[in-house]
C-alpha cells in the first residue's frame, strides 16, 4: 500500500499509456459511481459520516504532502494509504472508494496536474480503496482479531493493486518488462509498505474504541513525515553539494593543466636547447605570466572555499575610498597593454565606507583587472560618489559588454561567458561571484549595467562609515 508517486515523475509520458490509464480511469469511474449510489441507500449515522468525513480530511492532507522514503527511488510516498485503509476496514467499500477518489481528486486539482495523469491516479486510488473494503468485509466477525486481520488483509491488497497498475503504466511508458518492474518495486516498497499496515492497524483498532481517542496517532505520524521531508531536503542538499564539488575539481584540474603545460614545454625547451637571448627571454616571460596565472587561479579557489565555509568574516571599519582606490588604479596602470588607460573620477569630499580595506581593495582589483583583461584597449574610468549614505564605486569599460541574459549569472560560480564573446580571454569564473560575494558580507549590493558593443559598467555600493 505504500503508494507510490511514480506518476510524479515527468519521465513517465501518459500520452504512451493510454492502454493503460483510460482502463483505470473508466473502472475507478463505474466504481465510484456504484460506490456513491450504495452509500446514498445506506442509513450512514451522522457519527458515521464524521467519522469517514474525518478519515477524508486526514488522507487529503496526507496526500498533499507526501514523504519521500530514502531508498524509494520511484517518488514519494503518501501517509494517505493508511487513512484509506482504516476507512475501507470500517466503514466499507463504498466509502473508502469515494475517500480515496475525493482525496487523490483535490490534491490533483490543487496541483493542476495534466487530466490524464489525475484520472489514472484517481482510478487507482477508486480501485485499490475498493478492494481493500471488499477484502476488509470478508474477516469481520465482530471480534478485534477479525477486525485486525481484516485491516492487514486490506492493506495488502491496496498496496497489491497499487503497484500492479503503476507498474503496468510504467512498462508501458518506457518499454520496459512488466515483470521485472513489479519485482523491482515491490522490493522498493515493501518497508515503507509494511510500516503503513501496521499504523493502518493500530488506527483502525484505536478507532474502534473511539475516533477521539484515535487523534493520539496524529503527532507521531506528523513527526514522522516531517521528519522523513526533512531528511531528505538534507541529502538532496548534500546530494547537490557533492555534484558541485565534483564539477569544481573538473574544472579547476582542467584550468590548473593549460598553464602547467605551458611552464613545463617552456622550462623543458630552455633547459635542452642552446638558445639566443631574446628566446630565452620570451620563454621566461611565458614562465612567469604562467605562473602568476596559477598563482591567481589558487588565490580565487582560496577564497571561494573560504567563503563557502562562511570563514571569510570582514573586518569592518571606517575606510577613506579615494586613497584605496588610488592605490589600486595605481598598481594596475604598471601593466596596461598599449592603447588602453585607467582613470579615477571622484566626488568630493568623500564619506568614509563601512568597509574591510583588504576586501574592498580585492573588490576594485577585480573588476578593475576584468575591465582591462576583456577591453583591452580604450578608456576605463572608476567613479567614486556619495549616493544616499552609501558610497558607489563603479568600473566602466568600453569592452565587448555583457548581453541582458547573461548580467545575473556572471556573478554565479564557474560562470563565463561563450569564448566567442570574450575572445577566447582565459579565467575561471570566480572573480564576480567572489566580488558578489564579498560586496554582501559588506553589506553593500553589486551589479552591472551592459550592452553587447557598448561596454560594461560594474558599480557596488557599501554602506557610509557612521561617524564614531
Ligand atoms: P573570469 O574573468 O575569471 O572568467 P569572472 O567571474 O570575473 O570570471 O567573470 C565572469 C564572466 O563575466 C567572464 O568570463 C566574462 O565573460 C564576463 N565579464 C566579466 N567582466 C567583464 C567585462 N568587464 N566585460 C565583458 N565581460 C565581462
Amino acid at each position: 500500500m505504500a503508494h507510490t508517486h511514480i506518476l510524479r515523475s515527468s519521465r513517465v509520458r501518459l500520452d504512451a499509456t493510454v492502454a493503460v490509464w483510460v482502463p483505470v480511469a473508466v473502472s475507478g469511474g463505474v466504481t465510484l459511481i456504484v460506490a456513491v449510489a450504495s452509500l446514498a441507500q445506506d442509513n450512514l449515522s451522522w457519527h458515521d459520516i464524521v467519522g469517514i468525513a474525518l478519515l477524508i480530511a486526514a488522507a487529503t492532507l496526507a496526500e498533499a504532502f507526501p514523504v519521500p522514503i530514502e531508498g524509494v527511488a520511484v517518488g514519494s510516498t503518501s501517509l494517505a494509504t493508511i487513512f484509506l485503509v482504516a476507512g475501507a476496514t470500517i466503514y466499507g467499500w463504498a466509502a473508502a472508494a469515494v475517500a480515496g477518489f475525493l482525496a487523490m481528486a483535490l490534491v490533483e486539482l490543487a496541483w493542476r496536474r495534466p487530466f490524464s495523469r489525475a484520472a489514472f491516479n484517481c482510478g487507482v486510488y477508486v480501485l485499490a480503496a475498493a478492494g481493500a473494503g471488499g477484502v476488509a468485509d470478508r474477516f469481520q466477525d465482530g471480534t478485534l482479531l477479525g477486525l485486525s486481520l481484516g485491516a492487514i488483509a486490506a492493506a495488502g491488497t491496496f498496496y497489491v493493486v497499487n503497484i500492479a497498475l503503476l507498474a503496468a503504466v510504467v512498462t508501458r511508458s518506457r518499454g520496459i518488462a512488466y515483470g521485472s518492474t513489479l519485482t523491482n518495486y515491490a522490493q522498493l516498497t515493501f518497508v515503507p509498505f509494511t510500516v503503513m499496515a501496521s499504523l493502518a492497524v493500530i488506527l483502525v483498532v484505536l478507532w474502534d474504541r473511539s475516533p477521539f481517542v484515535a487523534v493520539v496517532l496524529v503527532g507521531p505520524l506528523l513527526a514522522t513525515a516531517l521528519y522523513q521531508r526533512w531528511i531528505h531536503g538534507a541529502l538532496n542538499r548534500l546530494r547537490e553539494f557533492d555534484r558541485l564539488k565534483d564539477e569544481f575539481i573538473a574544472i579547476v584540474s582542467h584550468e590548473l593543466r593549460t598553464p602547467l603545460t605551458s611552464v613545463y614545454g617552456a622550462a623543458m625547451t630552455l633547459e635542452k636547447q642552446q638558445l639566443d637571448d631574446d628566446r630565452q627571454h620570451q620563454l621566461l616571460e611565458i614562465i612567469s605570466t604562467e605562473a602568476a596565472r596559477l598563482s591567481h587561479l589558487l588565490d580565487d579557489i582560496l577564497w571561494v572555499s573560504r567563503l563557502d565555509s562562511g570563514s571569510a568574516r570582514p573586518y569592518i571599519t571606517p575606510v577613506e575610498p579615494l586613497p584605496l582606490t588610488e592605490e589600486v588604479v595605481d598598481a594596475a596602470r604598471t601593466h596596461l597593454p598599449g592603447g588602453l588607460s585607467v582613470e579615477i573620477l571622484h566626488d568630493s569630499p568623500l564619506p568614509e565606507v563601512a568597509a574591510d580595506p583588504d576586501r574592498l581593495r580585492q573588490v576594485l582589483v577585480n573588476l578593475i583587472e576584468n575591465a582591462v583583461k576583456y577591453s583591452r584597449e580604450g578608456r576605463v574610468q572608476v567613479r567614486l560618489g556619495s549616493h544616499y549614505g552609501t558610497v558607489r564605486f563603479s568600473v566602466r569599460d568600453e569592452g565587448p559588454g555583457i548581453p541582458l541574459s547573461q548580467q545575473e549569472r556572471i556573478f554565479e560560480k564557474f560562470y563565463r561567458l561563450d569564448p566567442n564573446m570574450t575572445k577566447g580571454v582565459g579565467g575561471t569564473g570566480l572573480g564576480l561571484y567572489i566580488c558578489r560575494e564579498l560586496v554582501d558580507a559588506m553589506n553593500g549590493d553589486i551589479w552591472v549595467e551592459s550592452a553587447p558593443g557598448a561596454g560594461s559598467t560594474f558599480s557596488f555600493e557599501l554602506p557610509v562609515a557612521q561617524a564614531p
